[in-house]
Protein backbone atom coordinates (compact mmCIF):
# COMPACT_ATOMS: atom_id res chain seq x y z
CA UNK A 1 0.00 0.00 0.00
CA UNK A 2 1.16 3.62 -0.84
CA UNK A 3 -0.04 6.77 0.99
CA UNK A 4 -0.28 9.79 0.15
CA UNK A 5 0.01 11.79 3.46
CA UNK A 6 -0.88 16.28 3.48
CA UNK A 7 -1.57 18.61 5.61
CA UNK A 8 -2.28 22.25 6.07
CA UNK A 9 -3.70 23.17 2.60
CA UNK A 10 -5.08 26.15 3.52
CA UNK A 11 -6.91 27.07 0.63
CA UNK A 12 -4.10 26.99 -1.89
CA UNK A 13 -5.46 25.87 -5.24
CA UNK A 14 -1.98 25.93 -6.87
CA UNK A 15 0.24 24.82 -4.30
CA UNK A 16 -2.51 21.51 -3.39
CA UNK A 17 -2.64 20.80 -8.03
CA UNK A 18 1.04 20.88 -7.71
CA UNK A 19 1.17 18.27 -5.05
CA UNK A 20 -1.82 16.14 -6.15
CA UNK A 21 0.34 16.54 -10.02
CA UNK A 22 3.35 15.16 -7.87
CA UNK A 23 1.31 12.74 -6.25
CA UNK A 24 -0.06 11.06 -9.48
CA UNK A 25 3.55 9.40 -10.35
CA UNK A 26 3.87 7.92 -6.92
CA UNK A 27 1.39 5.45 -7.41
CA UNK A 28 -0.83 6.56 -4.21
CA UNK A 29 -3.47 4.01 -3.16
CA UNK A 30 -4.64 5.61 -0.53
CA UNK A 31 -4.51 9.73 1.14
CA UNK A 32 -4.59 11.07 4.10
CA UNK A 33 -5.00 14.06 5.21
CA UNK A 34 -4.32 16.31 8.43
CA UNK A 35 -6.29 18.92 8.49
CA UNK A 36 -6.83 23.21 7.54
CA UNK A 37 -8.29 22.29 4.25
CA UNK A 38 -9.24 26.46 4.70
CA UNK A 39 -8.26 29.57 5.44
CA UNK A 40 -5.04 31.83 4.67
CA UNK A 41 -5.65 31.14 0.74
CA UNK A 42 -7.93 32.24 -2.14
CA UNK A 43 -9.73 29.08 -3.02
CA UNK A 44 -10.99 27.43 -0.12
CA UNK A 45 -13.90 26.02 -2.22
CA UNK A 46 -11.61 24.42 -5.23
CA UNK A 47 -9.77 23.36 -2.46
CA UNK A 48 -11.74 21.75 -0.36
CA UNK A 49 -13.32 19.74 -3.84
CA UNK A 50 -10.18 18.85 -5.01
CA UNK A 51 -9.55 17.33 -1.56
CA UNK A 52 -12.68 15.30 -1.61
CA UNK A 53 -12.31 14.03 -4.90
CA UNK A 54 -8.94 12.45 -3.71
CA UNK A 55 -11.23 10.59 -0.99
CA UNK A 56 -9.13 10.98 1.61
CA UNK A 57 -9.25 9.88 5.89
CA UNK A 58 -9.14 12.90 7.09
CA UNK A 59 -9.36 14.79 10.35
CA UNK A 60 -10.32 18.35 11.30
CA UNK A 61 -8.22 21.02 11.84
CA UNK A 62 -8.33 24.25 13.78
CA UNK A 63 -9.33 26.66 10.49
CA UNK A 64 -11.52 24.21 9.16
CA UNK A 65 -13.37 23.93 12.38
CA UNK A 66 -13.32 27.74 12.96
CA UNK A 67 -14.74 28.21 9.47
CA UNK A 68 -17.86 25.53 9.78
CA UNK A 69 -18.32 27.84 13.24
CA UNK A 70 -17.79 24.70 14.85
CA UNK A 71 -15.03 27.18 17.59
CA UNK A 72 -15.06 30.62 18.55
CA UNK A 73 -12.18 32.40 17.32
CA UNK A 74 -10.67 33.86 20.28
CA UNK A 75 -7.51 31.53 19.40
CA UNK A 76 -6.46 33.45 15.98
CA UNK A 77 -4.27 36.04 15.65
CA UNK A 78 -6.01 38.83 13.69
CA UNK A 79 -4.98 37.64 10.22
CA UNK A 80 -5.90 34.45 10.65
CA UNK A 81 -9.19 35.71 12.46
CA UNK A 82 -9.36 37.75 9.23
CA UNK A 83 -9.19 34.91 7.05
CA UNK A 84 -11.58 32.69 8.31
CA UNK A 85 -14.17 35.68 8.35
CA UNK A 86 -13.13 35.29 4.72
CA UNK A 87 -13.54 31.84 4.18
CA UNK A 88 -17.09 32.01 6.18
CA UNK A 89 -18.49 34.19 4.03
CA UNK A 90 -17.40 32.25 0.44
CA UNK A 91 -18.56 28.74 1.68
CA UNK A 92 -21.65 27.46 0.71
CA UNK A 93 -23.71 25.18 3.31
CA UNK A 94 -22.15 21.99 1.47
CA UNK A 95 -18.77 22.98 2.03
CA UNK A 96 -19.57 24.28 5.87
CA UNK A 97 -21.49 20.61 6.10
CA UNK A 98 -18.26 18.79 5.16
CA UNK A 99 -16.10 20.87 7.48
CA UNK A 100 -18.63 20.64 10.34
CA UNK A 101 -18.53 16.98 10.16
CA UNK A 102 -14.60 16.17 9.92
CA UNK A 103 -13.61 14.13 13.15
CA UNK A 104 -10.49 14.63 15.44
CA UNK A 105 -9.06 11.42 15.27
CA UNK A 106 -8.80 8.82 11.83
CA UNK A 107 -7.02 5.53 12.66
CA UNK A 108 -5.58 4.18 9.52
CA UNK A 109 -3.80 0.65 9.75
CA UNK A 110 -0.58 1.43 12.16
CA UNK A 111 -1.16 5.60 11.34
CA UNK A 112 -3.40 7.66 13.99
CA UNK A 113 -3.83 11.11 12.50
CA UNK A 114 -4.77 14.09 14.55
CA UNK A 115 -4.02 17.75 13.50
CA UNK A 116 -2.48 19.19 16.71
CA UNK A 117 -2.20 16.89 19.76
CA UNK A 118 -3.61 13.76 21.04
CA UNK A 119 -4.33 15.12 24.61
CA UNK A 120 -6.97 17.08 24.15
CA UNK A 121 -7.11 17.15 20.14
CA UNK A 122 -9.87 19.85 20.26
CA UNK A 123 -7.64 22.03 21.52
CA UNK A 124 -5.26 22.36 19.03
CA UNK A 125 -1.90 22.47 21.19
CA UNK A 126 1.17 22.73 19.11
CA UNK A 127 4.28 19.41 19.00
CA UNK A 128 7.17 21.87 18.14
CA UNK A 129 9.80 19.74 20.14
CA UNK A 130 10.61 16.68 21.56
CA UNK A 131 8.94 17.13 25.06
CA UNK A 132 5.86 18.49 23.76
CA UNK A 133 5.93 15.28 21.47
CA UNK A 134 6.46 12.85 24.44
CA UNK A 135 2.47 13.50 25.69
CA UNK A 136 0.94 12.51 22.21
CA UNK A 137 3.27 9.65 21.56
CA UNK A 138 2.50 8.21 24.84
CA UNK A 139 -0.68 8.45 23.97
CA UNK A 140 -0.70 6.84 20.79
CA UNK A 141 -1.61 3.28 20.45
CA UNK A 142 -0.63 2.87 16.80
CA UNK A 143 3.11 2.85 15.76
CA UNK A 144 2.79 6.28 14.07
CA UNK A 145 1.08 9.47 14.54
CA UNK A 146 0.79 11.84 11.96
CA UNK A 147 0.14 15.44 12.54
CA UNK A 148 0.20 18.80 11.16
CA UNK A 149 -0.57 22.35 12.55
CA UNK A 150 2.88 23.94 12.71
CA UNK A 151 3.66 23.72 9.28
CA UNK A 152 6.87 22.58 9.56
CA UNK A 153 7.55 19.19 8.48
CA UNK A 154 9.56 16.87 10.99
CA UNK A 155 10.16 12.86 11.84
CA UNK A 156 10.62 11.85 15.50
CA UNK A 157 11.49 8.78 16.74
CA UNK A 158 10.57 7.25 20.09
CA UNK A 159 12.27 4.00 21.48
CA UNK A 160 11.15 4.00 25.27
CA UNK A 161 11.59 6.94 26.77
CA UNK A 162 13.69 8.62 24.33
CA UNK A 163 12.92 11.00 21.89
CA UNK A 164 14.61 12.27 19.11
CA UNK A 165 14.40 13.98 15.91
CA UNK A 166 15.75 12.20 12.38
CA UNK A 167 17.97 14.89 10.81
CA UNK A 168 16.46 13.65 7.61
CA UNK A 169 13.49 13.83 5.68
CA UNK A 170 13.43 10.36 4.73
CA UNK A 171 13.54 7.01 6.92
CA UNK A 172 12.70 3.33 7.10
CA UNK A 173 10.03 3.10 9.46
CA UNK A 174 11.05 0.46 12.29
CA UNK A 175 8.54 -1.79 13.66
CA UNK A 176 10.50 -1.63 16.89
CA UNK A 177 10.03 2.06 17.05
CA UNK A 178 7.50 4.62 17.83
CA UNK A 179 7.04 8.09 15.24
CA UNK A 180 5.23 11.50 15.19
CA UNK A 181 5.71 12.55 11.83
CA UNK A 182 4.40 15.78 11.10
CA UNK A 183 3.64 16.23 7.34
CA UNK A 184 4.39 19.56 7.05
CA UNK A 185 2.43 21.99 4.60
CA UNK A 186 0.84 22.06 1.20
CA UNK A 187 -0.35 25.96 1.33
CA UNK A 188 1.89 27.89 3.60
CA UNK A 189 5.00 26.05 4.73
CA UNK A 190 6.75 27.73 7.25
CA UNK A 191 10.41 26.04 7.61
CA UNK A 192 11.92 28.54 5.40
CA UNK A 193 11.29 26.25 2.31
CA UNK A 194 8.36 27.87 0.39
CA UNK A 195 7.72 24.77 -2.25
CA UNK A 196 4.74 22.67 -1.36
CA UNK A 197 5.33 20.22 1.26
CA UNK A 198 3.63 16.25 1.02
CA UNK A 199 4.28 12.82 2.32
CA UNK A 200 4.43 9.30 0.57
CA UNK A 201 4.32 6.14 2.55
CA UNK A 202 5.14 3.15 0.96
CA UNK A 203 4.31 -0.11 3.69
CA UNK A 204 5.86 -2.80 1.60
CA UNK A 205 9.31 -0.83 1.43
CA UNK A 206 7.89 0.91 4.74
CA UNK A 207 9.97 4.00 3.56
CA UNK A 208 8.58 7.26 4.28
CA UNK A 209 9.09 10.78 2.70
CA UNK A 210 8.49 13.97 2.79
CA UNK A 211 8.68 15.68 -0.15
CA UNK A 212 8.30 19.02 -1.70
CA UNK A 213 7.29 20.84 -5.21
CA UNK A 214 7.62 24.20 -6.47
CA UNK A 215 4.40 25.69 -7.45
CA UNK A 216 2.92 28.67 -8.85
CA UNK A 217 3.46 31.18 -5.73
CA UNK A 218 2.78 34.70 -7.80
CA UNK A 219 -0.61 33.53 -8.64
CA UNK A 220 -1.50 32.38 -5.21
CA UNK A 221 0.25 35.76 -4.34
CA UNK A 222 -1.92 37.57 -6.46
CA UNK A 223 -4.97 35.83 -6.09
CA UNK A 224 -4.49 36.39 -2.04
CA UNK A 225 -4.44 39.98 -2.74
CA UNK A 226 -6.75 40.47 -4.97
CA UNK A 227 -9.50 39.45 -2.50
CA UNK A 228 -8.75 41.61 -0.24
CA UNK A 229 -7.02 38.97 2.33
CA UNK A 230 -3.79 40.69 4.44
CA UNK A 231 -1.15 41.10 2.38
CA UNK A 232 1.19 39.09 4.84
CA UNK A 233 -0.80 36.42 3.75
CA UNK A 234 0.84 36.27 0.21
CA UNK A 235 4.33 37.82 0.89
CA UNK A 236 5.10 35.28 3.73
CA UNK A 237 4.71 32.61 1.08
CA UNK A 238 7.41 33.46 -0.86
CA UNK A 239 9.80 32.91 2.16
CA UNK A 240 8.37 29.89 3.25
CA UNK A 241 7.50 31.08 6.98
ZN1 LIG B 1 -2.61 25.15 9.53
Amino acid sequence: MRYGIFSDVHGSLEALQAVMKAYKKEAIDKYLCAGDIVGYGADPIECIKLVRESEPVIVAGNHDWAAAGKMGLEYFNPYAKEAVKWTQKQLGREELKYLKDLKLLRQEQNLTLVHGTLYEPGDFHYVYDIYSAGRTIELCSAQICIIGHSHIPFIITSKGPELKFIDKLQTKIDSDIKYIINAGSVGQPRDNDPRACFCVYDTESQIFQIKRIEYDIKKAQAKILKAGLPEILATRLAEGR
